[in-house]
């Protein structure tokens, strides 16, 4: 039995759930990682990325010194050659050069990838840099592409777009919407308090998608929607509710603005006319309105089914109606959830990794916000919103964007329309990328700054559900490699020089608690929260406002920021991309249990052994139709692309409509999507895209056996003998 030398208590690095985890050390080396059983949110549960899916820490791909790219000239696509660079010619060219681009074509011709795996503290010091020495608010990051359709909707309709209520209160919920989530596979600890609440408590599950996920395994109801109807299958509720006189007239009157104006446009929405559209009888409907309304306490679970989508906002928004109708909001196991993907992207936003906000959504172009930001740096600011990551690469393409910083992100793998974005980013006249490892946007990179990974530094991460965590370093980091608030400060310093300014609050820190403390004093929402607290707690709910504030589980109990909660109109139809004669099927895209993102860490850990290439899944009525059985290899084509993978019959996936997950770049899901966004959200598009399957040979070159056994381990069951 191995004795370890030390267990440090951290937060998963994976998904938004923030479950705590043991790491035991020997040697400097994670030999295993368990969960402790006393600790929310996930008490003792993890799932298999955090159980055995951390070992890419000491992956001999990790980036260990600073990259200078030696083949500029070839242009940004060729394959890289790199030499290596000490700290100070890597950050002293990075300083030059954002500088000299900043003189040359104006601020805004800087770009930022802020990021939704760094801690809130790197965030907070990179969104700072970006701000108050780039004298730019082009900062964003990846919640554009998972969850701005759902951050839209509740900004218009009650003002706050965060989880509203805690992964503890699942456990007691008398019914639940799941909708355009695959809980099991994105946010598995979660849905295992969510089959909790139903098998131990009798909570009536509605499930609303078009696919058979595993939760179909515990509903009461399950509403197989067309791709892209749901508009039509939440207002058809809204109407049945109202028809019914199901809604709850005292939270109308005291909390809510707009119900008769909203009314009036329900009058059409009539569950015949959804069934028409969707294709869900009119009678599972009217069910599902009446399990939702007439429960006391309801809540609404949604991921990026919902938000990824031309329509994302109107989603959200009709998903709100049914709340404030109902007065499913403001209490103890009700609320709306939109299930955040990346461990830290709740906390990327709130640190101020957004275009438009400061730390917790205080806006850069109020003058009183910015005059605090302004007073607390010392230096002028930008009252301008920036641009947001779908405009980005449009600015990259244009030349009005020319030096882009990408902090630990991927625009490579996760925008759309990947071969734009590619034209996007070869015209950049300087990229740097900090990360771990050289991922697919590093390799186009001029300059590549090795950051530390979760387990060899300290911060803080916000889960889901609001609750700021702390993350320890457990072992040393790897090669000459630096967290990256250290990196970014390094380099503020630098610019500082450049500019001959000196802030006044500026790039001292020498500990992440200092930076913690400066966003402290700026964030009203954050003035209870320190590290000493979070030692003695293990986590707090923000807002908590003071240190006698117990935090806030769920939010709302009074009023909503925005006053009274607004109801929003909203019309049925789309922007999307359909399926035709050319390309007759529907492509959804997403994640599957066994990896995350653009597969960086999961790819290099040994998860990648039990699921190591991407799978077609097909119906198994299409499949018949195109002669196809799993295992055969295809080319899955759009207007933009072809990618070649195998198939897998599945009962998850209804006639007519494939889907791919997006983490390979063997087969990257995103050559095929489409630009198209929705115009208030800015998000694209990943559910609804029209390709065409054809049959194909197996790859060139393939080893022989290749993958064989992602069908024999058992990591895909063949869902149709499943269900
Ligand atoms: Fe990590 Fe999420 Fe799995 Fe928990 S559920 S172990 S946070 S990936």
């Amino acid at each position: 039995m191995i004795v370890p030398d030390r267990i440090v208590r951290t937060t998963c690095p994976y998904c938004g759930v923030g479950c705590q985890m043991h790491l035991k050390v020997k040697d400097e080396f994670i030999y295993a990682v368990e969960a402790p059983f006393d600790a929310a949110p996930n008490y003792g549960m993890l799932c298999v990325k955090g159980r055995f899916g951390t070992d890419y820490v000491k992956h001999p791909g990790r980036v260990r010194t600073p990259l200078i790219r030696v083949n500029r000239a070839e242009g940004r696509s060729a394959p890289p050659v790199w030499r290596e660079a000490s700290w100070d010619e890597a950050l002293d060219l990075c300083a030059d050069e954002l500088v000299r681009v900043t003189r040359e074509y104006g601020n805004d011709a800087i770009a930022s990838f802020a990021s939704a795996k760094a801690t809130n503290e790197d965030n907070y010091v990179f969104q700072k840099f970006i701000r108050s020495l780039m004298g730019t608010n082009n900062i964003d990051h990846c919640a554009r592409l998972c969850h701005a359709g759902s951050v839209t909707g509740l900004q218009l309709s009650i003002g706050s777009s965060a989880m509203s209520n805690s992964i503890a209160e699942m456990e007691n919920l008398e019914a639940f919407i799941v909708t355009g989530s695959n809980t099991t596979e994105t946010h598995p600890v979660i849905s295992n308090f969510l089959k909790r609440a139903v098998r131990q408590n009798g909570a009536k599950l509605i499930v609303i998608d078009p696919r058979r996920i595993d939760m179909t395994n515990f509903a009461t109801l399950w509403l197989r929607q067309n791709p892209g109807s749901d508009v039509a299958v939440f207002q058809a509720m809204a109407h049945t509710i109202v028809k019914e006189e199901l809604y709850d007239p005292n939270f109308i009157a005291q909390r809510t603005e707009g119900f008769n104006e909203y009314l009036e446009t329900l009058e059409s929405f009539t569950p015949e006319w959804a069934e028409e559209v969707s294709g869900v009888p009119a009678e599972s409907i009217r069910e599902a309105a009446r399990i939702y309304a007439n429960a006391g306490r309801a809540a609404i679970y949604w991921g990026m089914g919902i938000s990824q989508s031309t329509h994302g906002t109107d989603n959200t928004l009709s998903l709100v109606n049914l709340a404030l109708m109902c007065g499913h909001v403001g209490r103890a196991g009700t609320g709306l959830n939109p299930l955040r993907g990346q461990n830290n992207v709740q906390g990327c936003s709130d640190s101020g990794g957004l275009p438009n906000v400061y730390t917790a959504y205080q806006r850069v172009d109020d003058p009183a916000v910015r005059d605090l930001f302004q007073t607390t740096w010392g230096v002028p600011l930008s009252p301008s919103p920036g641009l947001t990551a779908t405009e980005m690469c449009d600015a990259c393409y244009t030349e009005e964007v020319r030096a882009m910083f990408v902090l630990g992100e991927n625009p490579m793998m996760s925008e759309p329309n990947q071969t734009h974005a590619r034209h996007a980013l070869e015209k950049l006249q300087f990229l740097v990328c900090q990360d771990i490892f050289i991922n697919e946007t590093g390799e186009m990179a001029d300059v590549i700054l090795p950051a530390t990974s979760f387990a060899e530094k300290d911060g803080t991460f916000t889960n889901t559900d609001r609750r700021v965590q702390r993350c320890r370093a457990a072992v040393p980091p790897v090669g000459n490699s630096r967290a990256d608030w250290d990196i970014l400060s390094d380099l503020g310093r630098r610019v500082e020089a450049r500019r001959g300014i000196k802030l006044s609050a500026g790039f001292d820190y020498t500990h992440p608690e200092q930076i913690w403390e400066e966003m402290r004093r700026v964030t009203p929402d954050f003035r209870g929260i320190d590290y000493a607290r979070l030692e003695r707690e293990g986590g707090v709910h923000w807002p908590c406002p003071s240190f006698d504030h117990p935090g806030t589980p769920f939010l709302f109990a009074e009023e909503f920021p925005r006053g009274r909660g607004k109801f929003w109109a909203v019309d049925y139809g789309t922007e999307s991309e359909q399926p035709d004669a050319e390309y007759p099927y529907n492509l959804s895209t997403g994640r599957v249990l066994y990896h995350w993102s653009g597969s960086t860490m999961t790819g290099r850990s040994r998860l990648e052994d039990v699921y190591p290439e991407a799978v077609c899944e097909i119906s198994p009525d299409d499949a018949a139709a195109l002669g196809l059985v799993t295992g055969d290899w295809v080319n899955v084509s759009s207007r933009r692309g072809t990618i070649t993978l195998r198939v897998l019959m599945t009962g998850r996936s209804p006639a007519g409509t494939i889907f791919v997950p997006f983490h390979f770049a063997e087969a990257a899901a995103n050559l095929l999507t489409l630009d198209r966004i929705d115009e208030r959200a800015k998000i694209p598009d990943y559910k609804n895209t029209a390709v065409k399957i054809e049959k194909t040979d197996a790859p060139v070159g393939l080893d022989e056996g290749y993958s064989d056994h992602l069908f024999d381990r058992g990591a895909i069951k063949d869902p149709v003998q499943i269900h």
